[in-house]
């Protein structure tokens, strides 16, 4: 080599140094992760975002200047590979069999004394640990899981296309697009006093690309939704959004099994069954208490309502008489639990608004302890039998509003199997849930909304008798869940303008307010718009199971925080008066203002 490292390239990534190499002379860059100075000698260890490897410093040049390495420095190193001497191997790491002792040294770029710790990141406050993002991100968890998600993305693209699928860009400054959340607004500097709204999601556009021909439809979209604060929820998020012509349900599922499969197998190697199964909305509330259910282990919630009057407890015949239910789990073999472990069970439905856990434990032939007294032998041998009970099985009893027991029992199901270990590691159970009804109604206002957004078909059978009673109308509508996490969420559409109106006017809005919402969507639809439907699927949330992360700031390169702040760029942040000054903005403080939206 001639001169410095760095004026010439790398010949080799960190991670490539293998025993195959032993005897050559190597050129490397990277960070240093880990410095030894033993005196006589510093060890280091040069990482890329291919791998790392142990440089050795012990004589000459290098020697010299590794007494100023400083950790997370840009060095440029050329030297020899040689086996490591024995004893020395460390077979948990690629290049673990192997060492580069380093000719010539070169500091390209010296680091600042770090904010934190880099081998215990995991320690540090999220907020400082989202201001040093590229700290982090030189980790290899996190390069993991970015890669993942470019192979997702490049399997997810590539599929679509040998599908005669178009990518699609549709515009971010738009009108706005309903998807349940506020809008995030740009000011116009042009328009006085008109505003942008950015996309919750690209819905209309892609419908009006179905009216617009174009069939078949794509885009890795990015969605903007400035949604109430909750842990792990972020304000930009991307989905691989499709829209398809002239289809009906079916044909969406079995498009979008074949997208996950490839998905699935070529970002991580995993195969999945397919075709998934199909759950009716109904079932999986009934059944799991929720609309997404964890499938990937059994234990159901069970119907009680049947076997209760008469049974001799006023609490379960008085959840009856007063419109409710009565619901229990069985959790086999937990019978021995203590009495506190029972109680903190009970807390846990409490906060989720029942009033208690009622519980009894299995007998041979029947139940005995807790409220087993109260239970007449007729309702404990039919629940015996209808749970298939062995001695020494829990059961645990939610009752009271249907909405509420489902709930509490769905979340109390999840609770017990993650403390018990029901759920088998690496299984995928995936299911489409579908039959959702279209409306639901606002308990406050008694209004009407739409379950999932406004353009979704209603079945057929509902068609001639939607305003009759609103409540009973089954929607085309389906999600896609895995492992108890909805994944996507999709429709087919209403096509056609006069319908499209009807449900516009059945969640309250008049012609005035449509016309002057929706206006130019609603012309689309009347220059012929064909049948169609599709779906988005959240490329966030399939990235987070796919590298088993436990956040989905884990698998985005540059997150927000909870506050829905960016700790890096310190955005959001105030404009200069000469900005507002152009935009005719005025800002006027709050009465209590404390900066942000607590
Ligand atoms: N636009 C919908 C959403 O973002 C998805 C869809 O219906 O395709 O939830």
């Amino acid at each position: 080599m001639n001169g410095n490292p760095s004026t010439t390239t790398r010949t080799h990534p960190c991670g490539a140094i293998n025993t195959g190499l032993v005897g050559d002379t190597v050129r490397l860059a990277g960070w240093a992760a880990r410095i030894r100075d033993l005196g006589g000698v510093t060890f280091v260890d040069l990482r890329d975002r291919w791998g790392e490897v142990q440089v050795v410093c012990e004589d000459g040049q290098p020697l010299e200047l590794a007494h100023s390495f400083k950790l997370e420095s840009v060095l440029a190193i050329e030297g020899e590979v040689r086996p490591r001497p024995d004893g020395m191997v460390n077979q948990d790491k690629a290049t673990g069999a192997v060492e580069v002792v380093a000719r010539k040294a070169e500091i390209l770029n010296p680091c600042a004394p770090l904010p934190f710790q880099m081998d215990h990141i995991e320690n540090v406050d999220e907020e400082l640990r989202l201001r040093y993002r590229y700290l982090q991100l030189r980790h290899a968890e996190l390069s993991h899981n970015l890669k993942v998600r470019h192979l997702a993305a490049q399997a997810a693209r590539r599929f679509l296309s040998e599908r005669d699928f178009l990518e699609v860009e549709t515009p971010l400054l738009i009108k706005t697009t309903p998807e349940g959340a506020r809008d995030y607004v740009v000011p116009s500097r042009i328009h006085h006093g008109q505003f942008y709204a950015l996309p919750q999601s690209p819905q209309l556009y892609k419908q009006i690309l179905m009216a617009s021909g174009i069939d078949r439809y794509f885009q890795l979209a990015r969605c903007l939704r400035d949604e109430d604060l909750r842990k792990d929820r972020q304000p930009e998020h991307t989905q691989i959004d499709l829209e398809m012509s002239f289809v009906g349900e079916s044909d969406i599922y079995a498009l979008v099994e074949e997208l996950m499969a490839t998905v699935f197998a070529e970002a991580a190697g995993i195969n999945l069954a397919t075709p998934f199964p199909r759950m009716r909305y109904d079932d999986a509330m009934n059944q799991y208490g929720s609309d997404k259910p964890d499938l990937r282990f059994g234990h159901p919630i069970y119907p009680v309502d049947d076997l209760v009057p008469g049974c001799g407890f006023g609490v379960f015949e008085s959840a009856l008489e007063s419109g409710g239910t009565v619901r229990c789990l069985r959790a086999p073999q937990l019978a021995s639990y203590s009495r506190k472990k029972v109680d903190e069970l009970e807390a846990f439905v409490k906060k989720r608004g029942l009033a208690g856990l009622a519980r009894v434990k299995a007998t041979a032939d029947g139940f005995d302890t807790g409220v087993a007294k109260f239970l007449g032998p007729e309702f404990q041998q039919k629940l015996h039998a209808r749970l298939g009970c062995q001695e020494g099985d829990l059961v645990l009893f939610g009752a009271g509003p249907a909405k509420k027991v489902l709930q509490a029992l769905g979340d109390l199901r999840v609770e017990l199997a993650t403390r018990e270990g029901w759920i088998p590691e690496d299984s995928w159970a995936f299911a489409w849930v579908h039959d959702f009804p279209l409306f639901e109604q606002d308990e406050k206002t008694g209004g009407w909304t739409a379950c999932h957004h406004m353009f979704t078909q209603p079945q057929d059978r509902y068609l001639e008798s939607l305003e009759d009673d609103p409540g009973a109308v089954r929607a085309q509508l389906y999600d896609l869940v895995c492992n108890g996490v909805e994944l996507g969420s999709g429709s087919i559409r209403i096509h056609r303008r006069d319908l499209q109106e009807r449900v516009f006017s059945l969640v309250g809005m008049d012609a005035e307010e449509y016309e002057a919402k929706f206006g130019f969507f609603l012309e689309a639809l009347g220059f012929g718009a064909p049948p169609h439907g599709g779906i988005a699927l959240g490329l966030d949330r399939i990235i987070m199971l796919l590298c088993g992360a436990p956040s989905l700031r884990e698998v985005i390169a540059f997150p927000k925080t909870t506050l829905a702040a960016s700790p890096l760029d310190r955005s959001p942040g105030p404009i200069s008066e000469a900005q507002l000054e152009e935009l005719n903005l005025q800002i006027v403080p709050k009465a209590n203002d404390e900066g942000d939206d607590r």
